[in-house]
């Protein structure tokens, strides 16, 4: 992550960065599962320790950072490693004009390129103010934009060390690149490779976790976490399929039962999940859609259209394969029924477009059956 001058940036920006387009609405750039992990499996946690030139005020702004803020499911809802504080990887705090990372003059933090390593991973933090960045602020220093201590500096711009050190592991854990999409005042990623100002971008200059995008990417590369929480608003573009960019699949495990009318039950049995479509979905693929509302319809055979109200629902599960929705359904008097099930997206679910219909039949019949008890 860079601090760019105003009377630079453009420059500096096309030497560093290969010009292209971007289009909006896109998982974070470069995403990739760097800390490989078995599929559904329970998220990998990363320790982190602080080099002895690491201030107190420092410490706790970037533990809280990353033991509360990286992993709230409100904005990461991801298997991405987890991060708890001892042992691992070393959090630097460094006076240095140049970058430990690129020796580019305008860094204020950078994450040498070691991935997988659970140890010895590294973010190197600026000092500031200090003296190679004097006019230069971190917020969390005094918990204000002002410089109130009695030094020789004279500061004029002010960041977040939060938003830096999460910018920071993401690049150790998901992506090396940056992504301009939505500007240094983005509110689909923390990865611009610019830091925004407290001043510029007041909704976003202090995050500590993941913004749209930066979850979209961490969850195609490691799955989800919580499966009844709604997806974020960022898969138009990639898998970029039907009005939201995931489509889900509902299926049933047969298109015809039978079942004696005398109250007797069978159960229908299906799964409904995101579509299964290697490579494309990544670790998305087939994740169960558990918490969600199946309606289910129902029409005498024979008779052409379905009624707009549903006859019942079932409510999809969280088994990570098979079958993870069931419902049971019993007749007394011998007819045949067919059944339409669908899920069907919302306002809620911005990146989730609405299931196929699955159809099944059930023949309710008195034909080698016991009879039903007297009434
Ligand atoms: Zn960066």
């Amino acid at each position: 992550m860079r601090r760019l001058l105003p009377a630079v940036a453009a420059g500096l920006l096309f030497l560093l960065a290969t010009p292209r387009l971007v289009a909006a609405n896109t998982p974070v750039a470069g995403h990739d599962d760097r800390y490989p992990h078995a599929t559904n499996a329970p998220p990998i946690t990363l320790g982190f320790h602080f080099h002895t030139s690491v201030p107190a005020w420092a410490v706790t702004a970037v533990t809280n950072a990353w033991q509360n803020g990286w992993d709230d499911p409100d904005g990461n809802n991801s298997r991405i490693p987890k991060l708890s504080s001892g042992g691992g990887g070393t959090v630097y705090y460094q006076d240095r004009s140049g970058s430990p990372c690129t020796g580019d003059t305008n860094w204020i933090g950078c994450n040498p390129n070691t991935p997988g390593d659970r140890t010895g991973w590294a973010v190197y933090v600026r000092a500031l103010p200090s003296d190679s960045a004097p006019s230069w602020m971190w917020f969390h220093r005094d918990a204000t934009c002002a410089d109130v201590r009695d030094d020789k500096y004279d500061t004029s711009v002010c960041f977040s060390i939060k938003r830096v050190v999460t910018h920071e592991m993401e690049h150790n854990t998901l992506t090396r690149s940056h992504d301009p999409q939505g500007g240094s005042a983005s509110r689909d990623t923390v990865m611009n490779a610019v830091t925004p100002t407290r001043n510029g971008s007041p909704d976003t200059w202090n995050a500590d976790s993941f913004l749209r995008c930066d979850e979209a990417g961490a969850m195609m590369e490691y799955g989800v976490v919580d499966r009844t929480l709604s997806y974020p608003d960022c898969f138009a573009t990639v898998p970029g399929e039907g009005a939201k960019g995931l489509n889900t699949t509902l299926s049933v495990a047969s298109a015809s039962y039978s079942a004696c009318a005398n109250g007797s039950t069978v159960t229908v049995t299906g799964r409904l999940a995101l579509q299964d479509d290697w490579p494309n979905y990544r670790y998305l693929a087939d994740t169960p859609l558990a918490g969600r509302t199946i309606n289910i319809y129902r029409k005498a055979s024979g008779v052409s259209s379905f009624p707009t109200t549903p006859f019942t629902t079932a409510t999809a599960g969280n088994a990570n394969s098979g079958d993870n929705w069931s419902r049971s359904f019993s007749s007394t008097s011998a007819i045949a029924y067919d059944y339409k099930a669908v899920w069907t997206t919302s306002s809620g679910e911005p990146g989730l477009n609405s299931s196929n219909a699955a159809t099944w039949s059930i023949r309710f019949q008195t034909a080698g059956c016991p009879l039903a008890a007297a009434k």
